[in-house]
């Protein structure tokens, strides 16, 4: 029996078996992956499209902003982040050259750290946009009653959902070893510095001293460790 299995490894090159052991294993990251996506997914979506209908119809937008550069930058980083996506979920069709997009000798561990930051995450988009309500929007802009929000995760960071979304793009980045999207997620990261600082210019028209003081007590993406109460 065992000389009969030994005979039949030998009829194929060894790179052959190590391809379909890590076509195996990646089997189970792809899904873990998907399933990351969904759960998160559905809290966005939840607080996206399904709570606005009921709350919010008649709010008026009173003013609106652009990315700017950044924008430029997180659009090409979400194209390349997708694709790589595209490519990495690909690999169950067994087509060799995709394995060149994985990285070798790539440590387990740090796969389920990125499962525990992409878990971590969920909780806590629902609890940031609990708070921030009505609030959100997709790009930057000042509602009709728009409201300061300094509560909950507000209170200590000015700039959760931020955090969160990169937090969870550089998470499910990690589970799925893969060079092309571990690097547009790292990519994804340094733009919204500047979208932070139109944001901030936009509050501080709307909110003047109020913002101002906010932000002497806040941290932008962390809590301040330091001068807290400064
Ligand atoms: N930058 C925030 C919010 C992202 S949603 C975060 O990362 O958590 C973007 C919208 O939130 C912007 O249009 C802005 O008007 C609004 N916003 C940001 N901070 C706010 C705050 N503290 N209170 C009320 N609205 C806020």
């Amino acid at each position: 029996m065992r000389i009969a299995h030994t005979q039949q490894v030998q009829k194929f090159p060894l790179q052959y078996y190590v391809l379909v052991k890590i076509m195996a294993d990646e089997t189970f990251y792809r899904i873990l992956f998907v399933a990351l996506c969904a759960l998160f997914f559905s809290v966005r979506g939840y607080y996206r499209f399904v709570r606005p209908k009921r709350v919010e119809s008649e709010t008026e937008v009173i003013e609106r902003k652009n990315f700017g550069m950044a924008e430029k930058v997180i659009s090409f980083a979400i194209i390349g982040y997708f694709a790589g996506i595209i490519l990495y979920l690909l690999n169950f069709l067994n087509i060799p050259w995709l394995i060149l997009l994985q990285i070798p000798g790539y440590p387990e561990l740090i796969r389920w750290v990125g499962v525990a930051l992409a878990l971590a995450s969920v909780p806590l988009l629902g609890w940031i946009h609990k708070f921030l309500d009505r609030q959100y929007s997709a790009c930057l802009q000042i509602k009709e009653s728009h409201s300061l929000i300094t509560e909950g995760p507000y209170s200590r960071v000015r700039h959760p959902m931020y955090t969160v979304l990169n937090m969870f793009s550089f998470g499910v980045a990690l589970v799925t070893a893969n060079f092309l999207v571990i690097g547009f997620a790292l990519l994804l990261i340094p733009p919204f510095h500047f979208v932070v600082i139109k944001e901030e210019q936009m509050l501080l028209d709307t909110f003047g001293d109020e913002y101002t003081e906010y932000m002497k007590r806040t941290g932008s993406f962390f809590p301040r460790i330091l001068k807290r109460n400064a």
